[in-house]
């Protein structure tokens, strides 16, 4: 039985203020929540104030991207190790901002994937398609493509690590959801590829969330899905009330 994951990517907002008080904020509203895994992915400048305020709490940290090199002549990139550092579990790797308008390949999140779990981190590892792939009925070759370029070369034992966020980039940020039947397609095929890849009991065992534009009215029809095991939020999850809507339908 995969236990539901429902996880907050703040993306490039708050302040240093703003992100205490929501997480804080969180913090308190969800105190009594055991049956839902949940996790909130600010900005890394904020990762410490942030772990200080969950400190206790039963919310996982987590930072939005990860590099792959240990250390060194990096500008700007953040180590594994640091984000353990200031007690991240999870790291978001492959999203599609960093794909589309960063210029991310499969290659390079594979190697942030790889590098995330070795070194101690959980990936949430983001798939999905753009509008244009769907509408010329690409929608699976895409995703099955990112998911066998990002997971190659990872064992059964490493790939447990990893969540997969199944975002549709139409989706993301834009207030249209993908219907439920959509994003159960999509996330069967996912599992199905998974079996293929490893085997039906690896492919059992993990959790595939949905992205884009889920909101407190429409999470519980996403999560009703068989195939359906949590969601990653962006704006939803700026909100204290909203996000804590969204977990508490779950419970
Ligand atoms: C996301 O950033 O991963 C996302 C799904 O954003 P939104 O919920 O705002 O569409």
């Amino acid at each position: 039985m995969r236990k539901p994951f429902i996880a907050g990517n703040w993306k490039m907002n708050t302040d240093s203020h703003s992100a205490v008080e929501l997480a804080s904020g969180l913090a308190g509203q969800l105190k009594d929540v055991h049956t839902v895994d949940i996790a909130v992915c600010p900005p890394f400048v904020y990762l410490s104030a942030v772990a200080k305020a969950l400190n206790g709490s039963n919310i996982a940290l987590g930072a939005q991207d990860v590099y792959f090199e240990p250390n060194g002549a990096y500008t700007g990139e953040i180590s594994c190790a640091m984000l353990k550092n200031v007690c991240c579990t999870y790291a978001i790797i492959g999203h599609s901002e960093r794909r589309h308008v960063i210029g991310e390949t499969d290659e390079l999140i594979n190697k942030k994937i790889s590098a995330a779990i070795s070194g101690g981190l959980l990936p949430i590892f983001c798939v999905g398609e753009l509008l244009e792939e769907r509408e010329a009925g690409k929608t699976e070759a895409v995703v099955a493509r990112q998911v066998k370029r990002g997971l190659a070369g990872l064992s059964s034992d490493k790939v447990l690590a990893v969540t997969i966020a199944y975002e549709p980039v139409w989706a993301i940020g834009t207030g249209v959801t993908a219907t439920a039947e959509q994003a159960q397609d999509v996330h069967r095929m996912i599992r199905q590829l998974l079996a293929a890849m490893y085997d039906g009991s690896v492919a059992g065992e993990i959790r595939i969330q949905y992205g884009g534009s889920a909101k407190p009215a429409n999470t519980a029809e996403l999560m009703a899905c068989a195939d359906v095991d949590g969601l990653l939020v962006g704006g939803a999850s700026l909100k204290v009330d909203d996000f804590t809507a969204m977990i508490k339908t779950v419970v």
